[in-house]
């Protein structure tokens, strides 16, 4: 059969198949083949899969290609038989059916190759990198949480057939570590055998270079491949690094092809999360999408009790609640005030009073600044875009006069002062004018919506009141 002449290819191993065997159309034949599949499959998928094979017989319908094992054999009929084929038909015109002989060499490269491509996931038992405190019993659910821990425990339940992905978001120390390390510790409490692995996107990224630099990445992928459960925590971390993003993508739509479950979590929606591309924006959210807020007081007092519980300490009622009073924002800085608090106990032998935890909260905590009018001022000029000195200046423009008459209102209903005195601090206004604008603000909020909605919005961004 006349086929055309072997490529040549800088490739050593190649060439030497060529040396070996130039005068079979075999060889020749699938010498070409590798050739044009090697600028068209990954470099890595070349070197392991198809560089070692070699073209042993041809007739008319049938390539019979030498492959090092059985494994090899599988693994090309499985993933790249439509590319060969796609060669063969490139290169002669016809359609050809390939059989694979296995070549049992027990040569040192290929055993070590075959080690990699027999490698399976590390992945213990109890599930990787994941706390044992992290449980959905340790969890307080407040009305912030309800729904985000719903969803967490129908995905924990039912890996891959409830919500895929998941994507929780929320504030720094809210729990989304907390919520997502949950779903793996009770998955792994209902389903023995389950594969979860639990990663901050931060570490996967330092995973990703290390995979690089030492040629690893082959491990790197079935690593993540092979999981029912992928916990992948920060992913707004992804920000600015576009090679782990596509890395991300993929893996992603790996696992979801294959019903493997995907948890996400990010301090903000996927749709806020800055130069990430368009289409793992979509992938992110295309399944449900949920928030956690921080939590209110009660839960705050319940989470400070049940920590206590958990350290086996009294807490009296009236010191949680005064820790939970100061502290609003983070359940993790409520989680140091109390720490800091049993350690003064601790090492001054104190009793756990009031005063102990306000010294506990001294620097955790910065005091809210008083109310004044020059916040009213500020917080009304921010709010309408204009500046502290327009607001408090002459300038009649109707949108000016809007911001200093709405800051006039705001400063009678907040701060209680007389007339007189919100004039006086607007340049000395009269008490007339005054008046006049704090029923044309009430005026305003009970007739149009918007702007009930816009000063409730800066009423409540103003603390007192
Ligand atoms: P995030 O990952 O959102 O920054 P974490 O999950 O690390 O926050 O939570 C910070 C700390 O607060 C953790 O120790 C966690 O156990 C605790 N925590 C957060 N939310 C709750 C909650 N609702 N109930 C009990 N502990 C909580
Ligand atoms: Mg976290």
């Amino acid at each position: 059969m006349n086929l055309k002449k072997g490529v040549a290819l800088a490739d050593g191993r190649l060439n030497a198949h060529a040396d070996n065997d130039m005068t079979t159309d075999a060889a020749r034949l699938w010498i070409d083949v590798l050739a044009y599949l090697k600028v068209r499959v990954s470099q890595e998928g070349f070197d392991t899969w198809l560089a070692p094979t070699k073209g042993q017989d041809v007739n008319k319908t049938v390539v019979e290609v030498e492959v090092p094992n059985s494994f090899f054999a599988e693994w090309l009929g499985q993933h790249y038989s439509a590319e060969i084929k796609s060669a063969l038909k490139h290169l002669t015109g016809r359609e050809f059916t390939v059989l694979y002989r296995a070549r049992d060499v027990a040569d040192a490269a290929v055993l070590k190759r075959r080690a990699a491509l027999n490698f399976k996931p590390v992945i213990r038992p109890e599930g990787y990198r994941l706390q044992a405190r992290y449980t959905f019993t340790n969890f307080i659910v407040g009305e912030s949480t309800r729904f985000a821990c719903a969803a967490a425990r129908s995905v924990a339940e039912r890996p891959g057939a409830a919500y895929n992905p998941l994507f929780v978001y929320g504030g720094v120390g809210l729990g989304k570590t907390h919520l997502i390390q949950a779903i793996g510790n009770h998955a792994l409490s209902l389903h023995r055998n389950v594969k979860v692995y639990y990663v901050a996107a931060e570490t996967l990224f330092i995973e990703l270079i290390q995979a690089i630099e030492k040629n690893t990445r082959l491990e790197f992928k079935s690593k993540y491949r092979g999981l029912d459960l992928l916990l992948l925590d920060d992913i707004h971390y992804l920000v600015g690094k576009e090679r782990l993003q596509e890395e991300v993508f993929h893996m992603f739509n790996h696992l979801h092809d294959a019903g493997s479950q995907v948890v996400f979590t990010s301090d903000r929606p996927p749709k806020e999360i800055p130069t990430l591309e368009e289409r793992l924006v979509s992938r992110l959210g295309s399944g449900l999408v949920v928030d956690i807020q921080a939590p209110d007081l009660e839960t705050r007092i319940a989470i400070l009790k049940q920590k206590a519980a958990l350290e086996e300490r009294e807490l009296p009622h009236t010191v949680a609640y005064y820790i939970a009073a100061r502290v609003k924002k983070s359940v993790r800085e409520l989680e140091a005030g109390l720490i800091r608090l049993f350690a003064l106990a601790s090492l001054n032998s104190a009793e756990i009073t009031v005063d102990l935890a306000e010294q506990a909260l001294k620097d955790l905590v910065v005091p809210e600044k008083p109310l004044d009018q020059e916040t009213i001022v500020s917080a009304t000029a921010q709010q309408f875009d204009v500046s502290q000195t327009e607001i408090k200046g002459t300038c009649r423009t109707k949108h000016l006069a809007l911001a200093r008459q709405t800051a006039m209102y705001l400063m009678r209903k907040k701060l209680n002062l007389s007339l007189k005195e919100i004039g006086f601090c607007f340049g000395g206004k009269d008490h007339t004018t005054v008046m006049h604008a704090i029923d044309k603000i009430e005026r305003l909020r009970i007739q149009d919506v918007s702007f009930a909605a816009r000063l409730k919005k800066l009423s409540s961004g103003i603390s007192r009141g």
